[in-house]
């Protein structure tokens, strides 16, 4: 029989586990034709929520925890799930339901009848987020899909369904800045989107502040187009040829008109405004440079400090 392994990031969840649990227990029902396990992957959480993955463990054989040694991120905890995910088909979710439980007897079919490798799933509206937020969400979307040639859509969710080839291909991927949603569309394959509305979470809260989800898009957008350094380079070559053109205005005039000395209000402001456009330019490369160092270091992406994994299986 068919194994389906439900990975489950949580940092710090101790209400929305629970809740979770119960919510894909009552699916479980539905999922007759797989045996099911799920991986909570407690990510460094500072309250209960490791007592309440181990209290169900007991409770629950099909449950299995990660728990890393310190908070490592969401993309770290994913890419521990997948490690240590053992199905022939792999599920990611939230703990706090925004995923619903019940698109995955629909996934499942779309994969094992349909023959798709992956079945993703993005939100159609954005009811409750805040107004600001789904703004730079939208512009951030559009941005990719003009700098980079990796497919990266909008409103598209962690939650999928995937087989395990399209796992074991993101496995491959073991680069340390994680860009889940570029590289789920970097590997390929045939993947199925599904549409639901946007669900508002059921207990605790959000854990990305405007800040944390500023420096994910930058991880997108240095991860997956190199844009950027192409646009520096063409705004140094503009200023370059409108300073060839200024110097031979200026040269002509001073020719022509002699040389009354004036304009230093204005030549202090262009000064200043190159000054901003190298250091804004410099900037972008310190981007790249930095990633690449990190990228060198070759450190683990997550370290596991405690696991029920090997105990039960070997
Ligand atoms: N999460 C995590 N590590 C983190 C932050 C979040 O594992 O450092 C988990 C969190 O527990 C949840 C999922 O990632 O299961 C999505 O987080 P959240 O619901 O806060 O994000 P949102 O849905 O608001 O984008
Ligand atoms: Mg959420």
């Amino acid at each position: 029989m068919d194994m389906l392994s439900i990975v489950v990031p949580c940092y710090n969840e101790q209400e929305a586990l629970p809740i979770f649990y119960r919510a894909v227990s009552k699916v479980a029902g539905e999922l007759k034709e797989v045996r099911l396990e799920i991986i909570f992957v407690n990510d460094g959480s500072r309250d209960k929520s490791l007592e309440e993955m181990k209290a169900l463990a007991q409770k629950d054989s099909r449950v299995k925890y990660v728990s890393f040694s310190r908070n490592f991120g969401k993309e770290a905890a994913m890419y521990a799930g997948f490690r240590y995910a053992k199905g022939d088909y792999v599920a990611i979710m939230d703990v706090d339901l925004q995923d619903p439980p019940e698109l995955l007897p629909e996934m499942l079919r779309s994969i094992r009848e349909e023959g798709y490798d992956c079945v993703a799933t993005r939100r159609v509206s954005r009811k409750g987020e805040p107004v600001i937020r789904s703004f730079f969400a939208r512009l951030f979307y559009r941005m990719m899909r003009r700098i980079s040639s990796t497919e990266i859509v909008d409103g598209a969710r962690d939650y999928r369904l995937m087989t395990r080839q399209f796992v074991d291909e993101i496995l491959h991927l073991c680069e340390y800045n994680r860009f889940s949603k570029g590289l789920f569309g970097w590997v390929g394959f045939e993947t199925k989107w599904l549409e639901y509305e946007n669900v508002e979470r059921s207990a605790g809260e959000t854990k990305w502040s405007f800040w944390k989800l500023l420096l994910y898009s930058i991880e997108g957008i240095v991860g997956f187009s190199t844009a950027p350094l192409t646009f520096s380079a063409f705004v140094g070559a503009v200023f370059c040829l409108v300073a060839f053109v200024a110097i031979c205005f200026i040269v002509v005039r001073t020719l022509v008109q002699g040389d009354p000395v004036a304009g230093w209000p204005s030549m202090v402001c262009i000064m200043v405004f190159i000054g901003g456009i190298q250091l804004f330019c410099i900037g972008i490369l310190g981007e790249y440079l930095a990633k690449t160092y990190l990228e060198t270091k070759k450190r683990p992406i997550f370290i596991c400090k405690e696991t029920n994994i090997h105990e039960t299986e070997d």
